[in-house]
């Protein structure tokens, strides 16, 4: 995997909004591995909870969105428990998931549907859409 690692990426935005959402220092991991040792799924990841974190503090964007892990996260916690750090891993995780999540809720735009496709849609799709804004 070819990574690009800049002052500008370290900064960005992105990072800026993991740390709004989860809440977390990014900057106390110092890269133990123990999250990475204990998860029940890191065998189905393509990047370890420890490299996600350091991942994050370098603001490598692209690489995370796209990184399969953020799904098969199961959200169990352990990485939480076994950090010396005392870094919720998980909600760092979570944060991901929702930024990304975040950036497609556009794809359905209410304002845009018709009166006639208002009244076909099921209402839990509806429900759904709003959700989003809102997650
Ligand atoms: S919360 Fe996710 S990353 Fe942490 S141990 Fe559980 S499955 Fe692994
Ligand atoms: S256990 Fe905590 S300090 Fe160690 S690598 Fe994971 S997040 Fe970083």
């Amino acid at each position: 995997m070819r990574i690009n690692i800049s002052r500008k990426n370290i900064k960005n935005s992105f990072v800026e909004k993991i740390i709004e959402i989860s809440g977390q220092n990014l900057l106390h991991c110092y890269q133990c591995g123990k999250c990475s040792a204990g998860c029940p799924a890191v065998s189905e990841m393509d990047i370890l909870p420890n490299q996600i974190i350091r991942f994050a503090q370098l603001g490598l964007k692209e690489e995370l969105l796209k990184s399969k892990s953020i799904w098969i996260c199961a959200s169990c916690m352990t990485c939480n428990a076994r950090c010396p750090k005392g870094i919720n891993i998980a909600e760092v995780i979570e944060a991901i998931r929702l930024i990304l999540l975040r950036k497609r809720e556009d794809h359905v735009q209410i304002e845009k549907l018709s009166d006639d496709e208002k009244t076909e849609v099921p209402p839990i799709a509806l429900v759904s859409n709003f959700r989003k804004f809102t997650s």
